[in-house]
């Protein structure tokens, strides 16, 4: 019986200041309520990060908050950077790692992201693995090859006695903010093969209990589609996570 329960992740990427943010994770706070058997996470930017986290802490919420991104030390001189053990003091329970921006835009290669994921682990945040295959992988049947090499060296070095869990988010370049989704039947076939990857790297009892999202311009009227493929445990949503009213009616998907 699948017993993963469904996750519904936002990611605000560069939006909203501190008071914006706070303001609208409030309002989601509210709408979220009655929500039940499902987890609510949201990835504000670093500097709204405490603020979201203790405004949700004072009204009791139980949305989790993650962080869109850290450096791979601990500590020391690196001008600009974010750690793991800053990020869990900030209130974080979970981080985003290896999102397509971060790769496109930052220079992130499997080698780093693979660092960041052991800082992750280390700072005992959640780590949510990213992947996802360009338009040009697609034309050219590469999605399965790229997807293997993502994984295989994004969890280097971990085993399935890795404390807590880990959150595979699978997020196709050519989808992310283009209005453009997959197709249900390409979902499922990509996360049907992430699954065995995660039994081939860590243990079958492990890929059965680690929650895979989608994410690729997830709307209110795409979620019911998505959350009934079997193995879709949760979505990651950029554009349509911005406005609570619109957030809320992901949140509330039918299964
Ligand atoms: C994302 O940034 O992770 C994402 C999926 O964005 P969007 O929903 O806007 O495509």
């Amino acid at each position: 019986m699948n017993k993963r329960v469904p996750l519904i992740a936002a990611n605000w990427k560069m939006h909203k200041t501190g008071p914006e943010a706070v303001n609208a994770a409030e309002k989601l706070g509210e709408l979220c309520r009655t929500i039940q058997d499902v987890d609510v996470m949201i990835a504000p930017s670093f500097l709204s990060l405490p603020l979201v986290s203790q405004a949700l802490k004072r009204m009791n919420s139980p949305i989790h908050t993650a962080a869109q991104n850290l450096y791979f030390e601990d500590q020391g001189a690196f001008t600009g950077e974010i750690s793991g053990p800053m990020i869990q003091a900030a209130g974080a329970s979970h981080v985003l790692i290896g999102h397509s921006e971060r790769r496109q835009f930052f220079g992130d290669t499997d080698k780093i992201v693979n660092q960041k994921i052991h800082a992750a682990i280390r700072a005992k945040l959640t780590p949510i693995l990213c992947v996802g295959e360009t338009e040009a992988d697609r034309d050219e049947d590469k999605t399965f090859f790229v997807l293997d090499k993502q994984i295989t060296d994004g969890v280097k070095g971990l085993g399935s006695d890795i404390p807590g869990e880990l959150i595979l988010a699978y997020e196709p370049v050519w989808a992310i903010g283009t209005g453009k989704s997959a197709s249900t039947e390409q979902i499922a076939d990509v996360h049907k093969f992430l699954r065995s990857l995660l039994e081939k790297h860590f243990s079958r009892e492990f890929a059965e209990k680690t929650r895979i999202l989608y994410g690729g311009s997830v709307k209110p009227d795409t979620i019911n589609a998505l959350m009934n493929l079997a193995d879709v445990d949760g979505v990651l949503v950029g554009g349509a996570s911005l406005e609570p009213e619109t957030f809320i009616q992901i949140i509330g998907f039918r299964k």
